[in-house]
């Protein structure tokens, strides 16, 4: 037996990503497309067989796909988001009034918002389409 570093086998380890563990683990080649391919390998964590997939190329996908995903994610995405976890029913807005998490409320100036938070008995954060606002409140 040769100790070629770069020789590759069935049942040899090999660091791959698992889809299922979300993480680069040790697998288990179970197959190879040729001499320097791997084919599949099955996870030693979850057991899990499928394509091997290198760790690094993954890496730098979600990497991208994570820079991606920060610049569509704007605030009318996350009010919208909240707005659909309502049950839609806006209730006017007052300083004197009490509010609960995830209520739909109608302001006369900022329009309609959800609360996210409550912050204290007379401070709650409403996401509203423009911005994430601190209002006022009377609570219980
Ligand atoms: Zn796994």
């Amino acid at each position: 037996m040769s100790a070629k570093k770069e020789e590759l086998g069935v049942a040899q380890e090999v660091l791959s990503y698992c889809g299922k563990c979300k993480l680069a683990l040790a697998h288990v080649i179970i197959d190879m497309k040729d001499e320097t391919t791997i084919g599949k390998c099955q996870c030693k964590t979850c057991d899990a067989k499928h394509n091997y997939r290198d760790p690094e190329v993954v890496a730098k996908k979600l990497s991208k796909a994570a820079t991606r995903k920060k610049v569509v994610v704007s605030i009318e995405e996350v009010w919208k988001d909240a707005v659909a976890k309502t049950d839609g029913n806006a209730k006017p807005y007052g300083m004197d009034k009490g509010f609960e998490v995830g209520d739909l409320i109608d302001h006369t100036a900022f329009g309609q918002g959800v609360v996210m938070k409550c912050i204290s008995n007379d401070k709650i954060e409403v996401q509203f389409e423009e911005a994430l606002k601190l209002l006022v409140c009377s609570q219980g």
